[in-house]
């Protein structure tokens, strides 16, 4: 991959959960949009370029550059991503791509030559330092400045640190990019013991895929139950039992103190005293959105870039989306971050929409999925502040549905191993929503 990376480098002109804010955010953004729109009005005059810089070769990157094209515009692009890779597709680094059934050029999300003829410049490898508003210009690790009319911030989340004695031990992994699961399959070639903290959507699906490998898996998890922050009792105990018939030991309940290195044998100590022997451990606790560069730039951040309803920041020639964006959702009325790849692609045909003239606002229906074992969990909308639900289909035979609702209506629904109910309830959802 680092060598296509780096022909493409010589082949093209290359210039080288939902956290609510009150809906008085989207005033904010406008308010302050104003003041900025006089002053960086007149830096659009003085520097004339019509340059999209794209910070981040993500999802919503490769959506954005796609949808700008088909869109007219006619200037140029150009994209700063920190990997050593063009965007490609996270979902399947936990899946297929970890168990060896997915090569890197199938995690690719456009090819090579999409790059070519979109004519964007890259700069992979690279990653933005600052953002200069008044000049409009971003300032690359090597110092060089690239001019913009329109900025898209598209720079996701990070994985979140467990801060805890030994935490920096190197058997102790975390897995959000391509490179991160290259290291830790090289560890695991040498491991029998796998240990992973933390029961969400990433821990699970890493420990199906570990279990079928044949290790030995055991999850760390501090609540009472599996998925606590996505799912339902109901759907927690059903991928408990799963996971416990593959063999997987799920610990609930359990604090991790610390890891230590004894004699050579690394350990993972409980609260309660109790020492885990491990080869390897994947931490899988949550994310950190990579706001920093936007904070730093004077833009409202909380829990995410402030967005409004076209994905524009406070300053109308900026942009965020993807993970890193905290935007106004019309169906549940408040505002959300979301951590889910049709979030990242909706959300970058609005900005990419926007930036061409076409205002549309963003009104997508949150969606998610994950794969462990021989089970698709489908979820369709955001099931907090459910008041009922009711469980349909055989739970037994892994194939079922879990309405939630809120006033005696539907606000979302799991699906596992049932699609056709996954699009029926997506589409009822909207429907009611737009009532
Ligand atoms: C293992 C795993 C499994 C997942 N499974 C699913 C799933 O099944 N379904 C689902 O919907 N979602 C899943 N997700 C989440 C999904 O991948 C994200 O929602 C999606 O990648 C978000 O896309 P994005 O465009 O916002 O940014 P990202 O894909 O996070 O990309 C952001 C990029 O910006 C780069 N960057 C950050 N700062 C800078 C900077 N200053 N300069 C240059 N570059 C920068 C980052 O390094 C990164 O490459 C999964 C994620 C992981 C890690």
């Amino acid at each position: 991959m680092v060598l296509i990376n780096l022909l493409i480098v010589n082949i093209l002109t290359i210039i080288v959960n939902d956290e609510s804010l009150s809906m008085g955010f989207l005033n904010k953004v406008t308010e302050r949009r104003d003041s900025w729109s006089e002053h960086a009005m007149k830096n659009t005059v003085k520097k004339r370029i019509e340059n999209v810089v794209i910070i981040g070769a993500s999802h919503a990157a490769a959506e954005a550059i796609s949808t700008l094209r088909k869109s007219g515009w006619e200037g140029s692009i150009a994209l700063v991503g920190d990997e050593k890779n063009l965007p490609y597709q996270r979902p399947p680094l936990s899946k297929a791509y970890y168990k060896g059934e997915l090569g890197v050029e199938k995690l690719a999300i456009k090819n090579p030559q999409f790059y070519l003829k979109a004519k964007v410049d890259l700069f992979i490898g690279r990653r933005v330092e600052s953002i200069n508003r008044q000049e409009k210009y971003v300032t690359l690790d090597d110092g060089k400045n690239i001019d913009y009319s329109h900025l898209i911030i598209a720079t996701g989340t990070r994985a979140r640190y467990l801060s805890v004695e030994g935490g920096d031990l190197h058997s102790i992994k975390y897995l959000r990019t391509m490179a991160d699961v290259d290291d830790i399959k090289k560890a695991l070639k040498s491991s029998a013991k796998l240990l992973i903290v933390g029961a969400g959507y990433i821990g699970l699906e890493v420990a199906a895929s570990a279990t079928k490998q044949g290790l030995n898996v055991t999850v760390l998890e501090a609540m009472d139950r599996v998925l606590a922050r996505v799912t339902s009792p109901v759907v927690s105990s059903f991928y408990q039992n799963m996971h416990a018939q593959a063999g997987v030991e799920i610990r609930l309940n359990t604090a991790l103190e610390k890891f230590a290195e004894i004699d050579g044998k690394y350990f993972a100590v409980l609260a309660n005293g109790e020492k885990l022997e491990f080869d390897c451990a994947i931490v899988g606790i949550g994310v950190i959105p990579n706001t920093e560069l936007a904070d730093d730039a004077g833009l409202l951040c909380d829990n995410g870039i402030v967005v409004d309803e076209f994905t524009r920041t406070a300053d109308p020639f900026i942009y965020a989306v993807g993970d890193c964006s905290n935007h106004p959702n019309f169906i549940y009325h408040r505002r959300i971050r979301l951590e889910s790849v049709p979030n990242a692609v909706a959300q970058a045909k609005t900005a990419a929409k926007a930036i061409c003239g076409k205002d549309v606002v963003y009104k997508q229906l949150p969606w998610f999925w994950s794969d462990q074992y021989d089970v698709k969990l489908q979820t369709a909308g955001l099931l907090a502040g459910y008041d009922d639900y009711k469980v349909e289909g055989d739970v037994k035979g892994a194939k079922f549905s879990v309405r939630y609702f809120k006033h005696g209506k539907l606000i979302a629904l799991d699906a596992l191993n049932s699609p056709a109910e996954f699009i029926k309830a997506k589409k009822l959802i909207m429907l009611e929503a737009s009532e």
